[in-house]
């Protein structure tokens, strides 16, 4: 149902856990924080960041969103066919060949030109729908948006035209997600002039968006998008509970996923065994090892993961060497009694330690969004209620 393996349960060596009512909670924290009447629009693009888009775009639609985002048509469409009806707004502009699917599946497109605007009217009117368009403007981030100078004619003709419906204008802020204070101030200023642009045209949508996830925590943002007249908030980061830039939040998020596996084998190495393809990786001593098939074709960090440690039996066991495609060796010189089995974990909580997707990015130099991102072989499976009793999504 969620485009990963559900084998059986007694085949499963990696999974990840989705806990829906930490999700379900991180989004009434987030509602608490902003101003009343402001909208959430839901960030599940990549597959809800690894949390799988149609178990996660359900639960947030039970849990009163007020739209979802997505990065394609294809994502878009995934999630009308897992049974979302909220409004799905879609954030690349549709391609020649995507002109209507909009229409036909009832998903919000963002209009960044005149151009645009005309092709997307043409194919919803011979569809017989209207379509909701959200125009992006370029405030100043990789290029993305309508230019300003041109944004008002963008507006008119999305405006102007019956098979549109004007329902949003929006940016993204690249400086939030830098270390300054000030960061995205200037792009958001530069938002405020649109917004004011279309104010005095008569073409302001009644969703005016530009705060993501990074930017909730800065008063000196949030304050501002207040100013300009903000009326939703797009976030995806903040709802899994992963935090983008240290310190940023200062509301308390619970992570939504953690990330298990079993070990399959306790071998040792021998003085002189190298514990990967590297020579430099000889063991000096005689050193007990944990096989698990976990590798990183099941979580890309730890391609990229050096020093890092899971869990076993609620202790830290250090990575040894680097990981294999399917599978790789912790130290369990610290840890007796290991058998094959045995629970270990790669993200979240065991006994007194707790692994986090910001440790994670932190060691391995990822931005704290990608390390969700699982391969296929893992299996995830979702529990919603307090006491994490488990559902078959
Ligand atoms: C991915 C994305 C977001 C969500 O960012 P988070 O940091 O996960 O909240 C918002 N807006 C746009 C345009 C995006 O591409």
């Amino acid at each position: 149902m969620t485009g990963t393996r559900t084998g059986r349960r007694g085949s499963t060596t990696a999974w990840a856990d989705i806990d829906l009512h930490a999700l379900g909670r991180n989004l009434e924290r987030l509602r608490r924080g902003l101003s009343p009447g402001q909208a959430v629009l839901g960030v599940v693009k990549a597959d809800a960041y690894g949390h799988g888009a149609g178990p996660v775009g359900r639960a947030l639609q039970r849990f009163g969103i007020d739209g979802l985002v997505v990065a394609d048509m294809g994502e878009g469409i995934a999630l009308r066919r897992a049974g979302v009806t909220t409004p799905i707004l879609v954030i690349d502009p549709p391609l020649p060949s995507q002109l209507r699917l909009p229409a036909l599946h009832r998903l919000d497109a963002t209009v960044t030109s005149v151009a645009e605007a005309c092709v997307l009217a043409t194919a919803a009117s011979r569809a017989g729908r209207t379509v909701d368009v959200h125009v992006r403007v370029n405030t100043g981030f990789a290029g993305f948006g309508a230019p300003r100078a041109g944004l008002t004619d963008v507006l008119a003709a999305v405006a102007a035209t019956p098979a549109l419906r004007l329902e949003g204008l929006y940016t993204h802020l690249s400086g939030a997600y830098g270390s300054h204070e000030d960061g995205g101030v200037a792009e958001l200023e530069r938002f405020g002039e649109a917004v004011e642009a279309a104010r005095a045209a008569g073409l302001l949508p009644p969703l005016v968006h530009a705060l993501s996830s990074a930017a909730l925590g800065r008063p000196l943002l949030t304050g501002a998008a207040a100013r300009i007249g903000c009326t939703a908030v797009r976030c995806g980061a903040a709802l899994f509970g992963i935090r983008m830039v240290d310190g940023d939040l200062p509301l308390p998020l619970a992570p939504v996923m953690s990330v298990k596996t079993r070990v399959t084998r306790v071998t040792a190495l021998e003085p002189g065994d190298v514990a990967d393809y590297a020579a430099a990786s000889a063991a000096p001593r005689r050193t007990p090892v944990a096989v698990l098939p976990f590798g990183f074709s099941d979580g890309h960090h730890l391609h990229r993961l050096a020093g890092g440690v899971l869990l076993i039996r609620g202790r830290p066991a250090p990575v040894l060497g680097r990981p294999f495609m399917s599978g790789l060796l912790a130290d369990l010189t610290d840890i007796p009694g290991v058998q094959p089995g045995d629970e270990a974990v790669l993200i979240g909580r065991q006994g007194d330690h707790r692994i986090t997707v910001e440790d994670i990015a932190a060691r391995s130099g990822l931005r704290p969004s990608a390390v969700t991102l699982l391969g296929s072989r893992v299996v995830r499976r979702y529990r919603s209620s307090a006491a994490g009793k488990d559902q078959p999504e």
